[in-house]
């Protein structure tokens, strides 16, 4: 006689959707709460005083701040506050050119500081 059980591995995937659901909840309000940090509001302050003039059209003036990359792409907090903060990824914009930087790459609506 083989004793040879292949007990299936009982894998606990319930709390996965659970688990997901409360990440992206999570990824929600952690965006939030860097649109409301000081330290955005100081680098955006700042970013715009250093580029008072839109970097794409070089006519109108810079009102908002565009992010290259979207930091909401990051995967995580730190690749989300490195996107959110680099100057790397900051354009200086008017709202004319912000809205067609979007328009071309995202069909998504423009928030100020997205
Ligand atoms: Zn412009
Ligand atoms: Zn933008």
């Amino acid at each position: 006689m083989s004793k040879d059980h292949h007990k299936p591995l009982n894998k606990n995937n319930l709390n996965e959707k659970a688990l997901a659901a409360s990440k992206g909840k999570d990824k929600k309000k952690f965006l939030r709460h860097i649109y409301n940090s000081k330290k955005w509001k100081d680098i955006r302050n700042e970013y715009i005083s250093e580029h008072p003039t839109c970097e794409c059209c070089h006519f109108e003036l810079a009102t908002q701040v565009h992010h290259i990359k979207r930091f909401s792409t990051g995967k995580n907090k730190k690749e989300i506050e490195k996107l959110a903060y680099d100057r790397n990824n900051l354009m200086a914009l008017c709202s004319h050119c912000h809205i067609s930087k979007h328009l071309k790459n995202l069909p998504e609506s423009v928030t100020e500081d997205s």
